[in-house]
């Protein structure tokens, strides 16, 4: 029988060494977005993440609110910013001049994505002068200047792949192009993940591969997204949100317990680095990270504009 996680066990995390933390933002759309993202990065900036990502839009659609992100994480914070970056509806040209701009203003971390195909058609067409696929991409970014690129991966496969020996020969192939780290597509059965893992090791993938972590904190938003996106919801987390839509409080207490867990059977099974899709709120990733042994305490100081 597996056992379950209890809390006294946190006491093993704490005195020992915590593992690294990333977080993943996404481009505000308005000035009070802005301003509840910004409070977001001040309050998580103390946990000193690795780094910091920071999404880009369907099609390009973020492209200025995007560079403008990481421009203001560059320059207000002391963090490392690491700008996702995708193939979808744009040459390999003006793919090239937004990284050869991020390489200009001090940016030295990419996430190189293929990218989603648009909403309306739902199906991914290269365009006709862009890069095909993210591994395309990788190996152009690294043929620009020496960035860090990090991946995606998918352990219970990408939607259109159909196999895990499939996604392992395409992340074999952005490791080969230059990929150093690959980030997972969010998962809640910590088993699919391990067994990933396993495989990757047994195809000779040697390369950190990042659990994301997405704290669940709307089932029915969740259950929308994951349609598209090569990540099952299993019944029992949707059971466990069922009927409370109007009651976020219960809702954020139950992401907490069902993401503590899942983060501590993790780091327990030895993972040395997370990556928090932070939805742009900072208090479910700061308490996360505290379960994890991260003692530093965030300040509430917002700095302004
Ligand atoms: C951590 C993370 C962050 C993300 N951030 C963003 C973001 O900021 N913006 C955004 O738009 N999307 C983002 N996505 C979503 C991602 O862009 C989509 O899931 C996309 O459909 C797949 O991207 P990829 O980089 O894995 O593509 P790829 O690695 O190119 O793979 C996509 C599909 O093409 C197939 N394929 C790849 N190469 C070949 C080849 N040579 N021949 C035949 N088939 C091939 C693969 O097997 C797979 O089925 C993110 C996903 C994750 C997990």
């Amino acid at each position: 029988m597996k056992r379950i996680l209890e809390i006294s066990e946190l006491r093993e995390f704490f005195g020992s060494n915590p593992p690294q933390v990333s977080f993943e933002f996404f481009p505000p759309k308005t000035a009070e977005a802005e301003a509840r993202l910004w409070e977001t990065i001040v309050r998580l900036e103390p946990l000193a993440p690795a780094f910091v990502s920071v999404t880009y839009g369907a099609g390009g659609s973020t492209r200025e609110r995007t560079h403008g992100t990481v421009r203001r994480i560059l320059n207000q914070t002391g963090l490392t910013p690491a700008a996702h970056l995708t193939c979808v509806g744009a040459s390999r040209q003006e793919v090239d001049q937004v990284a050869r701009g991020y390489w200009e203003a001090g940016v030295r971390h990419l996430v190189a994505l293929r990218g989603d195909p648009p909403p309306e058609t739902g199906v991914y067409v290269p365009h006709p002068e862009g890069y095909a696929h993210a591994s395309d991409l990788v190996r152009g970014l690294k043929d620009l200047a020496d960035f860090e690129v990090s991946v995606a991966t998918f352990p219970e496969g990408h939607p259109e792949t159909g196999s895990i020996d499939l996604e392992l020969e395409n992340l074999k192939r952005k490791i080969d192009a230059g990929a150093t780290r690959a980030i997972t597509q969010y998962f809640f059965d910590t088993d699919l993940y391990f067994r990933f893992l396993d495989r990757a090791s047994a195809a000779g993938i040697d390369i950190p591969i990042v659990p994301g972590i997405l704290p669940v904190t709307s089932v029915a938003t969740l259950i929308r997204f994951s349609q598209t996106c090569g990540a099952t919801v299993p019944e029992w987390l949707n059971r466990l949100f069922e009927g409370l839509d109007d009651i976020p409080q219960i809702r954020n207490l139950l992401a907490m317990q069902v993401a503590a867990s899942q983060c501590l059977l993790l780091r327990r099974a030895g993972v040395e680095h997370f990556h928090f899709f932070t939805m742009n709120r900072a208090e479910l990733t700061w308490a996360l990270c505290r379960v994890l042994g991260l003692q530093t305490s965030p300040t509430a100081e917002v700095p302004s504009s």
